[in-house]
């Protein structure tokens, strides 16, 4: 067994009330590694058409990699897979927190949960020993009250769980996993496929904390070459001072920060919510992931209309910020982290919830939704309406109970407003332009789970030669402007999209490891799986070959729930000029430049070019015939 791994992936049936433990081989670790690409292996095996994403044959898998755990920057990360109740399709998303280490350390690479109890129960993992414990008692609670009531039901302040909130149980679509009641699986709806499957929360704990790895001298070099260039690296220093929201501002000025639902780029009280004014007024101080130096995260306190807004539930990251607040025309940090603080209690993702909420208010706008339907006006720029709707959707409670659904769905049962829609695939868009960077939206069309932004470098980090020394092992020499969507930017966005396909297999953090801004570039990402696993022999290409087989696997999977290529669409709205009075008002995307920048990458990727679907070869060569069906 490589070093890194416990050896072990546990099997729930919530049908039957069973576990089991599997030991896969070394031979499975090293084609998977981890995360997505290992739970993507396990749902492929049971979901072979489609399914219900809200039914018993949905598979969730919680997956680590052989870094979760080790002693090093940006490693505590774990993947939750399901089919997505949002995108009908393949879902994924990454959290961070103490939880991924300490389910490590509690004796697992990973947890496989299939079928459905007929009553709430949560998983209990301790030591290598797990068991099924009813779960009634907690069932409606709220993530703090949870913790707190499993702290106490279990003697032992130091456990940690994963859990899927009120909202979860209440079957919202853009229902989080929350760890920490601050961390969050946000993206796709996993919360709700954790609640139907009445599985109210996952609880780990281990003894030992020492995992062996394969060159321990090397991996602390490592570390400690990290550590020291955090205060020297200008971006992560920015993230330790003022957390992801310290680049607001700078989105502002550059006609880049999605405002009014993604009508503008520019947003007049982007000035007000900023990372900076947080540190100098909510701020009450930062925090962590298991051993990361560079401690991104926020703690803020404060209140909004009278109700306190707790430290314990973080503090707003640059997309929540953005989705509350520019999307939503609300320029009231107190507001925006109440709202932050909502969806950590109830168990939601701040941008879809954001985004879904700037959607209803530029249908509002327009006439299209009335005061009648929604039972109140809701402008843009109101906060307390942001706010109040924020709760609506947890309790899905009048209109909450339709904007639950998430934007695109809610735009179908009402029969309009997809004039507004700003989804791929159903997945609301993150606080990043497509307009301004093309090769970013050309992922954002062909991910698999909807727009993402961390599932690709972004053009800016080609678009001068600050990065050419680490995008150099990658082939990329020349500098391209942003709104360039040439052959070769086509390659740059592809090729980057595996480097952070393997990452979301690997479980590392994209703030910590990427091909360019980051702290850890693409040969040191390699040094550190030689180091910790032992497969002394990796390389760039191995990375990039992992990234390839954990794509071709989420699209496989679509494919098999009905997906093809009309699916890679980006919304209407981002083909129309951005309004505003920023440097880049009038900016729009171009059809035919994203059409042909399609045929381009399918035939990058060894996909059919008219069906989007992977063809029998590219699968075949990424060892993945199994899935030739
Ligand atoms: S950079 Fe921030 S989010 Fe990433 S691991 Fe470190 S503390 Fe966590």
């Amino acid at each position: 067994m490589a070093f890194g791994y416990q050896g072990r992936i546990l099997h729930v049936d919530l049908t039957n009330g069973t576990l089991q433990i599997e030991n896969p081989p070394e031979e499975f670790y090293r084609k998977y590694v981890g995360g997505s690409a290992m739970g993507l292996y396990y749902i492929l095996q049971d979901v072979k058409g489609k399914i219900d994403p809200l039914g018993p044959e949905n598979v969730l898998t919680l997956m680590l990699s052989p870094m979760t755990g080790t002693p090093i920057s940006g490693q505590s990360r774990m993947t939750a897979n399901a089919i997505s109740p949002l995108v009908d399709g393949i879902g994924d998303s990454q959290s961070g927190g103490f939880f991924p280490a300490e389910m490590k350390f509690a004796g697992f690479d990973g947890i496989v949960v299939r079928g459905q109890s007929r009553e709430p129960v949560y998983l209990w993992i301790k030591d290598g020993h797990a068991e099924l414990r009813p779960a009634a008692q907690l069932w409606g609670k709220t993530t703090s009250q949870v913790d707190d009531l499993l702290k106490t039901e279990l003697g032992d302040p130091e456990i940690e769980i994963a859990q899927c909130g009120p909202a979860g149980e209440k079957l919202v679509r853009v229902a989080a996993i929350i760890n920490m009641a601050n961390r969050a699986n946000g993206r796709t709806g996993m919360g709700a496929v954790m609640g139907a499957k009445k599985l109210k929360a996952v609880v780990v704990r281990g003894s030992s904390k020492k995992l062996p790895v394969a060159h321990p001298q090397k991996l602390g070099e490592l570390a400690r070459w990290g550590s020291t260039n955090v205060p020297l690296n200008p971006v992560m220093a920015g993230f330790q001072r003022n957390g992801t929201a310290g680049g607001l501002l700078s989105q502002h000025y550059t006609g880049q920060l999605p405002t009014f639902n993604f009508s503008a780029g520019d947003f007049d009280g982007a000035e007000a919510i900023t990372g900076e004014v947080m540190t100098d007024t909510i701020l009450k101080t930062n925090d962590s992931c298991y051993a990361c130096a560079v401690r991104c995260k926020r703690v803020v306190e404060t209140e909004w209309m009278g109700k306190p807004v707790d430290g314990r539930h973080g503090g707003p990251e640059y997309e929540t910020a953005a989705t509350m607040g520019s999307y939503c025309g609300v320029s009231d940090l107190h507001a925006i982290a109440y709202a932050n603080m909502l969806c950590n209690e109830y168990g939601m993702d701040t941008i879809g919830t954001g985004a879904t909420i700037a959607w209803l208010m530029e249908c509002f706008e327009h006439g299209v939704v009335t005061e009648n339907e929604i039972g109140f006006p809701s402008h843009f720029g109101d906060a307390q309406t942001m706010t109040r709707l924020v709760e609506m959707i947890a309790h899905r409670e009048g209109i909450g109970d339709l904007l639950a659904n998430g934007s695109r769905r809610a735009a179908d049962l009402l029969g309009k407003g997809h004039e507004y829609l700003i989804t791929v695939k159903g997945a609301e868009m993150p606080a990043h332009m497509p307009q301004h960077k093309r090769s970013l939206g050309l992922i954002y069309a062909v991910n698999p789970f909807g727009a993402d932004h961390e599932s690709s470098e972004h053009d800016f980090a080609i678009a001068t030669d600050d990065y050419k020394e680490r995008l150099a092992p990658l082939g990329f020499m020349q500098p391209m402007p942003t709104t360039e969507l040439s052959k070769e930017k086509v390659r740059f966005a592809y090729t980057t999209q595996l480097f952070y396909s393997f990452l979301d297999s690997a479980d590392l953090c994209t703030f910590v490891y990427s091909t360019t801004w980051t702290l850890f570039g693409a040969v040191q990402t390699v040094e550190l799986v030689r180091h910790v696993t032992g497969w002394d022999d990796f390389s760039l290409n191995a990375l990039l070959e992992i990234g390839a087989r954990r794509l071709n696997m989420m699209r496989v999977c679509n494919a098999r729930m009905g997906f093809d290529r009309q699916a890679d669409k980006l919304p209407a709205k981002v083909f129309k000029p951005l309004q505003g009075k920023g440097p880049y008002a009038g900016l729009a995307l171009e059809k035919e430049q994203i059409e042909h920048a399609l045929d381009e990458y399918f035939v990058l990727a060894g996909w059919n070019v008219k069906t989007g679907v992977p063809k029998p070869e590219t699968l075949e060569k990424l060892g993945l015939s199994w899935l030739i069906d």
